[in-house]
C-alpha cells in the first residue's frame, strides 16, 4: 500500500469550509496521472452518503489502474467528486443503476460511482465488486459503479470495459474472471490482443469526444 498521508499539509481541502469533510482530500490527495503518460483521463468521483470509501482506497485504485494502463500511455486524475443520496449506497436493481448515473451523466470524463454494496442483479443474494454499465434506455451513455468490498484491481478492471474490453480467458488476463491461484490478482494485466482493443477504443473515443485528455493535469 502506498503510503498516503491525509495532514493539513498534503490536503488543503479539509481546511476548506465549504467543501464537506467527507469529500475532502479525495481530489487533492490521490495521485494525478503519471507525467510520463500522453493521455490524461478525468475521473469525476460520486460517493453514496452511507459509503465508505476514502480517499486512500481511492489512491490503491489509481495506482494499479496506472500500472494496467501504462502500455496504453493512459492515466487518470480526480477532477471532482460529489455527495449522492443514501438511496444509492445499497444498490439493488438495474433500475437504480441506470438512475444513479441518468442526472449527472457528461461526456469526456469517466464518471465513478463509490456505492456501499453492490447486488449482482442476475443472482439473488450474491454482490458484485463493481461494473460498468451502460444505461439502458441510451447506451452511450455508461459509467463505472465500485462496492466498497473491491479490492485494489478492480477499477482497473471496470476501466478494462470502459475501453472496449470483454472479459476474456487469457491466463495473464486481469480480464478474466475465472478462479485461479495464478498469476496473483496484482500480476494481472491486458494481455497484447486486448491491449489492441484498448488502445483501437482510446484513440476511437477521444476522437468522438466522449473522452477528452487534460492538458495540464494537476
Ligand atoms: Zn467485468
Amino acid at each position: 500500500m502506498l503510503p498516503l498521508v491525509l495532514g493539513a499539509q498534503q490536503c488543503p481541502s479539509v481546511l476548506d469550509p465549504a467543501v464537506e469533510p467527507r469529500l475532502a482530500c479525495f481530489v487533492d490527495a490521490t495521485p494525478a496521472c503519471p507525467p510520463d503518460r500522453r493521455y490524461c483521463v478525468g475521473l469525476q468521483l460520486h460517493l453514496a452518503d452511507g459509503a465508505e470509501q476514502t480517499p486512500a482506497w481511492m489512491a490503491a485504485e489509481l495506482e494499479h489502474a496506472f500500472k494496467l494502463f501504462a502500455p496504453a500511455d493512459v492515466g487518470f486524475t480526480v477532477v471532482g467528486i460529489d455527495a449522492i443520496s443514501a438511496e444509492f449506497a445499497v444498490m439493488h436493481t438495474a433500475d437504480q443503476r441506470d438512475e444513479v448515473g441518468r442526472q449527472q451523466f457528461t461526456r469526456g470524463v469517466i464518471h465513478v460511482y463509490l456505492v456501499a454494496q453492490l447486488d449482482d442483479v442476475d443472482i439473488p443474494g450474491a454482490q458484485i465488486r463493481g461494473v460498468h454499465w451502460r444505461q439502458r434506455s441510451n447506451t452511450d451513455k455508461r459509467w463505472i459503479i465500485l462496492s466498497q468490498i473491491g479490492s485494489n484491481v478492480v477499477m482497473a478492471h471496470e476501466l478494462g470495459h470502459f475501453f472496449g474490453l470483454p472479459h476474456s480467458r487469457y491466463t495473464d488476463s486481469i480480464m478474466n474472471k475465472r478462479p485461479r491461484e495464478q498469476p496473483p490478482w496484482d500480476a494481472r494485466v491486458f494481455v497484447p490482443q486486448e491491449l489492441e482493443i484498448v488502445l483501437k477504443q482510446r484513440d476511437a473515443m477521444l476522437r468522438d469526444g466522449s473522452l477528452e485528455t487534460i492538458s495540464s493535469p494537476r
